[in-house]
């Protein structure tokens, strides 16, 4: 007799089941064969002397997209909330201001995150697709006298690209750190982390980068290093504590083979050749793609009496494209429509934005006119076969 008390699950002894979709939401989105079969090699250990050649085509690659000479540029073993974490627990100590731009999710996310290790919170506040000007956050940055201050690029829960010009200037004059938020815009819509004078920006994979969810390119400049590696206590996180991060990324070849954790072999392989591709087709060329391919899909939204969200067409985030629901429609249906017959997914919104938008991202790989045109007839078809109510 067996001395187990539970069986083995029935449900492990069928085989794994993955549909293929149209990821046409906020993200993931597609993952290219290419990068799907680097995600596919054979593992290797996370401190062999080819996983740091690996890395060190990461961090050059990750330099190329955030045009960036810093070194302390790495990728953080988890999503794009681990780099959001990972640049608030280091840069700020219980206590300290921070200041937030909430304009959508990804500030209140941020602000939730900065008061959870006990820092000192002041959030600005708009409603979703709204900007910040220069001069309420320089005002604000007088008030507060933050020593962090988060702007989202590409609001993704409101399709808005935030723009960044002076912004650093005024950051630096107040001694203040400028944290920048591109999960949804890396690769989609120009930044430079270096003439914006950005001090930390960080991004995700599994937008327009088109890897597997799970790895978050990160880079710190002079400024940030110095106000995070002369800090009086240590970090909250012994995960994300970028002393130790940066041993294990930066400081390898000195120290050779420190073990902090283990990075995630699979996906430092695929985001290596999503950063390949993107350095062979040319960061410009993606930003011209993805904006040529945003155009197309406006008309094509607008034929179909559709309303963009974000009026101004200059700010529109190009990779998530939000549409104001349609009025009389329940914007569930919708998206559970092509989902069913179209396998198709497009969202709603996300956090305030809920009930105010649907959400199209077509980014990287998906960003192909094709794509448009299915999504466009997907959601034509919707609106045709969803039963508008009286209201
Ligand atoms: C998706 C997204 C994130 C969060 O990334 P995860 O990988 O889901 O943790 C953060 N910021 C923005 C702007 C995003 O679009």
């Amino acid at each position: 007799m067996s001395s187990l008390t539970i069986p083995p699950p029935a449900a492990l002894l069928r085989p794994l089941e993955v549909p293929n979709r149209y990821l046409f939401g906020p993200g993931p989105s597609n993952v290219p064969p290419r990068v799907l079969a680097a995600g596919g090699r054979p593992i290797i250990g996370h401190l062999h002397p080819e996983m740091y050649e690996i890395m060190n085509d990461i961090k050059k690659g990750i330099q190329y997209i955030f045009q960036t000479e810093n070194n302390m540029t790495i990728s953080m073993s988890g999503s794009g909330h681990a780099a959001m974490e990972c640049a608030v627990f280091n840069t700020v100590e219980p206590g300290e201001s921070v200041l937030v731009a909430v304009n959508g999710i990804w500030g209140e996310r941020v602000a939730e995150i900065a008061e959870r290790m006990g820092a000192n919170v002041h959030r600005m506040v708009k409603t979703p697709g709204q900007l910040f000007s220069n001069t309420e956050i320089e005002q604000a940055m007088a008030k507060h006298k933050p020593v962090l201050f988060f702007l989202t690029h590409g609001e993704s829960s409101a399709g808005l690209c935030h723009p960044m010009d002076g912004i650093g200037d005024i950051c630096q004059k107040h001694n203040c750190l400028f944290l920048v938020d591109t999960v949804a815009s890396m690769g989609a819509a120009p930044i430079f982390m270096d003439s914006q004078k950005i001090d930390i920006l960080y991004t995700g994979s599994q937008k327009a980068l088109n890897s597997p969810p799970g790895t978050a390119p990160i880079s710190f400049n002079e400024r940030a290093c110095d106000k995070m590696f002369n800090r009086k206590t240590k970090p909250v996180s012994y995960l994300l504590d970028m002393t130790h991060l940066s041993n294990y990324w930066v400081h390898y070849h000195q120290l050779c083979s420190v073990y902090h954790h283990t990075g995630p072999v699979s996906g430092f392989f695929s985001l290596r050749e999503s950063l390949a591709i993107l350095a062979e087709k040319g960061l410009e060329e993606s930003w011209r793609q993805h904006k040529e391919l945003a155009a197309y899909l406006y008309k094509g939204l607008e034929d179909l009496g559709l309303t963009l969200f974000i009026r101004d067409k200059d700010l529109r985030l190009p990779s998530v494209t939000t549409i104001a629901i349609p009025k009389g429609y329940n914007w569930r249906e919708l998206l559970v429509y092509m989902m069913k017959n179209h396998n198709m997914e497009m969202t709603g919104g996300l956090g305030p934005s809920i009930g105010m938008v649907m959400r199209i991202g077509l980014m990287g790989y998906n960003c192909k006119k094709s794509n448009a045109d299915m999504a466009l007839h997907a959601l034509a078809d919707a609106l045709k076969n969803c039963k508008k109510s009286k209201v």
